[in-house]
């Protein structure tokens, strides 16, 4: 039996980027500097909406795509779905510095799809070693979901399910579900965000895409009206 991943975090409409800045990466072992990276501040004046979710979401794979000297692809993935390790509030910078690890992990785990084809579906690989790769996303990162996922009842059904508690653990855990399934996965054409391929038509992440492209589409036709 499949259990269910339950998920309920706060998106913050208001998420605005600063300016890049270099930082060095260094060996947590010497403190020697490794390597140079682009990052990104990010900051926000609301409290947030909160949003829930009741089964995986494949915007992890739009997650793993974000340059984390993208300040706006950052802000955005804040306004569409949160912070992902629950850090932006209106007196709290984030930064996508904080990112890294995860993109790593993530971008790991999109290596097993195949690009969008020519009919707008991204299947999981065929080729085994890339397959072999993307299973093993968590090892040698420093990420773990232990403490931040937990099984919890259902006192109406007597069934489990899956609380994640933080963003980064529903992305992590819905990753691990998609591998698993080799899920089939589209791209929203309103947010871009990819979503599970369940309907041959289906063009829209959720109800509030399709709705917010209809109400783009109608202003664009009144306007060449
Ligand atoms: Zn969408």
């Amino acid at each position: 039996m499949r259990t269910r991943l339950i998920f309920t975090g706060r998106r913050f409409r208001r998420a605005k980027p600063g300016e890049p800045y270099e930082i060095t990466l260094r060996s947590a072992r010497d403190w020697a500097p490794v390597s140079k990276k682009v990052v990104v501040d990010l900051t926000t004046t609301g409290v947030g909406q909160e949003w829930t979710a009741d089964a995986p979401a494949a915007f992890w794979r739009s997650f793993a795509a974000i340059d984390p000297a993208d300040g706006e692809a950052a802000a955005s993935f804040c306004r569409r779905h949160g912070e992902p390790f629950d850090r932006l509030a209106p007196d709290k910078p984030a930064s996508t510095s904080d990112w890294l690890e995860l993109l790593d992990a993530l971008r790991a785990a999109a290596g097993a799809w195949e690009p969008l084809g020519p009919d707008g579906v991204s299947r999981i690989t065929r080729d085994s070693d890339r397959l072999r790769s993307a299973r093993c996303f968590l090892r040698d990162r420093n990420l773990t979901i232990e403490n931040d996922v937990k099984p919890e009842q259902n006192f109406n059904t007597g069934g489990f399910h899956n609380r994640a508690k933080v963003l980064f653990a529903f992305m992590i855990q819905s990753a691990g579900h998609h591998l698993e399934n080799e899920t089939p996965m589209r791209a929203c054409i309103e947010c871009l965000d990819y979503f599970e391929h369940q309907r041959s038509d289906a063009r829209f992440c959720s109800g509030r895409c399709h709705v917010a492209y209809q109400r783009r589409s109608a202003a664009k036709n009144a306007g060449n009206a």
